[in-house]
């Protein structure tokens, strides 16, 4: 087996969260005030970096963020977070941001700008492929432009790397892409919108859910299932339950990315899929006993603990 640099590489999005409580969203023409702007590191790549460096995982980020503040608040929190930050490129557009506002019920209303992410190309993929040789898995999201995803999943299927793959947001994926993802991860909402007119959205079971997201092509699939946990499910396999610790939840936010980056770097270590789903969600577990998302996100200590 060739030595590897890396455990994982993650290719996907980076944000900066602009957080700002209030009583209620406002409806169109208002303005309403709210509490003071909290600005956090966030997007689902720059998630997941982070969650896996947390745990142990050698761990390197490919996306792309702007020449400005929001852009070295992200390279500063990934290089803490011991991400190697050298594949992140920089400018030709602002850093993506996500413009969130969180009423007192806990509901929020989001608008993202992609900024610089929509940028992240093919060519950039191209030029980056020592990271893919160097990697032993390769992670991606929905949160930067589809050919961009298409190239990266060839380019790591080439170096013959592992491909873990969370659909989010929603999109169609060509068959290529579909299947060769070990697993496809996502959650409840992702799965229904994944499988549009199969009668299997139409049904309550997430079994019922995995055996025809199954069906499309992918190696294995992991649907994540909140308080109750995920399900594991190989092609050719029965779909197996893994539940959740039983936890006080105190913010979500990001559980699902906290869980995919922990996922894969599991596997990187050569566990089983269950057993790489059942650490993914302790970890997703721990990382919702906490306000935030990436500095909600558990420590390998804090994991080992519990
Ligand atoms: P997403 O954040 O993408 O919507 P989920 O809500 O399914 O995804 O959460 C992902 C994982 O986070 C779950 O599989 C579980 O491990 C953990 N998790 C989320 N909510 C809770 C909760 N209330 N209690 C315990 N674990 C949770």
């Amino acid at each position: 087996m060739p030595a590897h640099e890396f455990d994982l590489l993650v290719v996907g999005s980076a944000n900066a969260d602009l957080v700002v409580g209030v009583q209620r969203r406002p409806a169109a023409g208002e303005t309403v005030l709210g509490s003071d702007l909290a600005t956090h590191p966030g997007g689902r790549g720059a998630n997941q970096a982070v969650a896996a460096a947390r745990l142990g995982a050698r761990t390197a980020l490919l996306a792309r963020v702007g020449d400005d503040a929001h852009g070295r608040l992200l390279l500063d929190t990934q290089r803490s977070s011991g991400v190697d930050a050298s594949g992140v490129l920089i400018g030709g557009a602002p850093t993506g941001v996500a413009l969130i506002t969180v009423d007192p019920a806990g509901d929020n209303g989001i608008v993202v700008s992609p900024g610089a992410n929509a940028l992240l190309s093919p060519q950039d993929v191209r030029a980056s492929g020592k990271l893919f040789d160097a990697a032993r898995v390769v992670s991606l999201q929905l949160e930067i432009p589809l050919d961009t995803v298409a190239e990266a999943v060839g380019t790591a299927v080439r170096a013959g790397t592992r491909v873990v793959l969370n659909p989010s947001p929603p999109a169609a994926l060509p068959a290529q892409v579909l299947a060769v993802c070990d697993p496809l991860v996502l959650n409840e909402h992702e799965a229904r919108l994944l499988l549009r007119d199969d009668p299997a959205a139409a049904q309550d079971t997430p079994e019922a859910w995995a055996e025809a997201l199954i069906r499309l092509g992918p190696r294995s699939v992991v649907v994540t299932l909140g308080a109750s946990g995920a399900l594991a499910t190989r092609s050719g396999g029965a779909a197996v339950r893994i539940p959740a610790p039983h936890v006080h939840a105190i913010d979500t936010t990001g559980a699902g990315d906290a869980f995919t980056g922990a996922l894969a770097w599991r596997l990187t270590r050569g566990a089983e899929l269950e057993e790489a789903v059942d650490y993914a969600v302790r970890v997703g577990a721990a990382a919702v006993i906490r306000a935030g998302a990436q500095e909600a996100f558990p420590t390998e200590r804090e994991i080992a603990r519990d």
